[in-house]
């Protein structure tokens, strides 16, 4: 490999340690044949095709090019740029790299990178403090995020302090050089729940000062329930889908990632969570902050299940989070997660467009550049207004008259009108993946065929096709073909089945990879388009090896609730470990008055909150912050038990038998087949672990 260090850096982001060989020196040396473009990373590395080229050029040829507003809106009220490219984080290692990406700025487009997403990378590329309006700030490209900073009568009031403590303080730094004036930060708004939106928190303010009143951490209602609990019970599953999605693996590189839609990427940081002090829980709430009077709506279950929009009249700015920004946002996240709701999405961003839409002079929003002039404001707020309605109806209309969830993708078109916006462009959702989302959530994943009820597994249905088709050899010739015909999709059907028939015969992995890598090159999205190139990256050298993943902070654990703490057990053991397994658990934790009835019967570990069984098998009794003790993994209930926090009373052999059947999972299980080059087994987590590792930005 030509330079680890891209990789070193995005493995650490990813909680994961380069091992000392590098995974691409798996690469047998015949598959060098042809050699790489230069600057690809990877030595099987191809370069576009010429049908690559014209799908890219055909693409450019249909998109709005000439409007450039967004090019002048990105930059406008530049005051100053950020200085180093790179911000180390406290552990050393480096948090955010903007130096790995200045390939975006030294040419106007790449062959191998969409022209959209390539236009949207470089706007991204806006690293630096800007002035929204007097008196409101925002420092964007400092992480996935903007950090936003309002003027108050005393201080700052910052809104959404970023992923990370090391980007958020660097970006406060900045602010503070510039046109902070020193003066103290006197209040966080955290717009919603997801981890790019106050896991910097610490960077911003201290804690003792929240304590004391100094300083007020403002979030919308349900804020505190959702920050953790959307990435929990499917975490392991989820974090290892990022790889994908995000492209971990992937060194910045028009091979590569190129950027991911909202931002450049996610810093590596440490996440931390202070809790709001001040909830909004009315539907909109009118309150001053600092002096200043701002309104704040409620918009639950739209790009998070807690959200809020903020309007301030006095400067008629308005903030609209998460739910407006330069992009289609995703209804379906590749990473997974609940399919959201679009036309609540859509009904909250019309409702914000008649209550402060029609005199705002300004919105601005937590990825991106802001807006100016209130037909700008307005032209914006409609069109976001009416893609996420359009998703929604026109997907169910379809759906209404047949066509199905393996299908939809193919036959939804967003209408022209709105794909000629630039703001509406599937820079993180796709309308692909959005439109199969829609189906997912009001039909689900059944076609109604019943041949794909109960299919047999890819790998058990495919060998009868790789023999039907004649064999490996006559498969790979085929698939060849359709490839160097350009046939991209019809090439990934055929040859997937031999991967998943033959997954150690490398020259049918190395082809579909082949055919991964065009289709990667030809999306507009980076979801898309990491996807391909992460399963390319597989195909051709394995999942690389690594040491464990990091262990959840203590804000994220304390930000869990017991009741999920114990679902999640139910979610670690093995049922086949428990055949025949049955006993009662009480659980009291006395400092928060909370307790549970726990029960291990038919294979199966349930929790009751608010209930004690009469006769239990064991009574446990500890406090809920001892409990956060063993739920992070700090200390194991053995030393528990041993110091006196927590207590025990009857029959202790349960806790044993318990811990027996619970399973570690595995952070880089496979995805493609034959991509497991060993077993790293380096990860072993304490029987009763919570593991939820770092909050998913989104
Ligand atoms: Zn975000």
């Amino acid at each position: 490999m030509k330079n680890p260090r891209p990789l070193r850096r995005l493995l650490a982001s990813a909680g994961l340690a380069l091992a000392a060989t590098s995974p691409l020196a798996f690469a047998p040396a015949g598959a060098l044949a042809q050699s790489a473009p230069p600057g690809h990373h990877d030595p099987k590395g191809k370069a576009p095709s010429k049908f690559t080229l014209d799908v890219l050029e055909r693409s450019r040829a249909t998109l709005p090019f000439g409007d450039t507003r967004d090019f002048d809106e990105q930059k406008k009220g530049f005051i100053a740029p950020m200085k180093d490219l790179k911000i180390r984080a406290d552990a050393g290692h480096v948090a955010w790299d903007m130096e790995r990406y200045q390939f975006l700025l030294q040419k106007d487009g790449y062959d191998s990178i969409h022209p959209s997403l390539m236009r949207i990378s470089r706007l991204n590329m806006n690293y630096g403090l800007y002035e929204v309006v007097p008196g409101i700030y925002q420092v964007r490209g400092f992480d996935l995020a903007d950090i936003s900073f309002v003027r108050g009568k005393t201080g700052w009031i910052v809104i959404d302090p970023l992923t990370a403590a090391e980007t958020a303080r660097a970006a406060v730094k900045l602010f503070q050089e510039h046109v902070g004036k020193g003066l103290p930060i006197k209040a966080v708004i955290y717009s919603h729940s997801h981890g790019d939106h106050f896991g910097g928190v610490r960077g911003v303010v201290d804690e003792a000062d929240v304590r004391a009143g100094k300083v007020q951490i403002i979030a919308p209602r349900d804020f505190m329930q959702h920050t953790i609990s959307e990435n929990v019970y499917a975490g392991n599953a989820m974090n290892r889908r990022l790889f994908y999605q995000y492209g971990v693996l992937l060194p910045a590189s028009p091979y590569g990632h190129a950027g991911q839609g909202l931002g450049m990427n996610i810093a590596a940081g440490a996440s931390g969570l202070i809790a709001p002090t001040r909830v909004v829980e009315k539907d909109i709430e009118d309150f001053e902050v600092d002096g200043v009077r701002m309104v704040f709506q409620n918009t639950p279950n739209t790009e998070a299940p807690s959200q809020m929009n903020t309007y301030i009249p006095a400067m008629k700015a308005l903030w609209m989070a998460e739910n407006v920004t330069g992009t289609l946002h995703n209804i379906y996240t590749l990473r997974g997660a609940q399919v959201r709701d679009p036309l609540n999405w859509s009904k909250y961003i019309a409702r914000a467009l008649y209550l402060y839409g029609q005199e705002a002079e300004v919105m601005f929003a937590s990825h991106h550049w802001p807006r100016w002039g209130n037909a700008r404001v307005q032209e914006v707020l409609r069109g976001q207004r009416d893609l996420y309605a359009n998703m929604n109806n026109q997907v169910l209309h379809l759906a209404n008259q047949g066509v199905t969830i393996n299908e939809i993708h193919n036959v939804y078109k967003v209408p022209p009108s709105l794909q000629q916006q630039w703001f509406l462009r599937g820079y993180h959702g796709s309308p692909e993946h959005n439109s199969r989302g829609v189906v997912q959530r009001f039909l689900g994943f059944w076609d109604a065929n019943p041949a794909t009820l109960i299919p047999l597994s890819p790998a058990d249905s495919a060998p009868l096709y790789v023999e039907m088709m004649g064999g490996a050899d006559r498969i790979i010739a085929r698939g060849k073909q359709l490839h160097d015909e350009g046939k991209y999709l019809l090439a990934q059907e055929i040859l997937n089945k031999l991967v998943y028939a033959e997954p150690k015969n490398q020259a049918a992995k190395d082809l579909l990879a082949d055919v991964f890598e065009q289709l990667g090159y030809q999306q507009e999205n980076p979801g898309l388009r990491n996807s391909f190139l992460a399963a390319v990256y597989e195909l051709r050298s394995g999942i690389p090896a690594g040491a464990s993943p990091n262990s959840s902070g203590p804000d994220m654990i304390r930000a869990m609730s017991t009741e999920l703490f114990l679902n999640f057990l139910g979610i670690r053991m093995d049922s086949r470990k428990a055949e025949g397994m049955r006993f009662t658990i009480n659980l009291i934790t006395p400092d928060n008055g909370e307790k549970f009835v726990i029960e291990m019967e038919n294979a199966t570990l349930t929790n009751l909150s608010g209930f004690l069984s009469p006769k239990p098998d064991l009574t446990m009794t500890i406090k809920r912050t001892d409990l956060e003790q063993i739920m992070g993994g700090q200390k194991t209930l053995e030393a528990q038990i041993a110091s006196g926090a927590l207590k025990l009373e009857g029959d202790a052999s349960v806790l044993a038998k318990l811990a027996s059947t619970m399973v570690d999972f595995d952070p880089r299980f496979q995805i493609m087949p034959g991509t497991k080059v060993r077993d790293t087994g380096a990860y072993k987590a304490l029987p009763y672990e919570a593991v939820p590792r770092q909050t998913i930005a989104e």
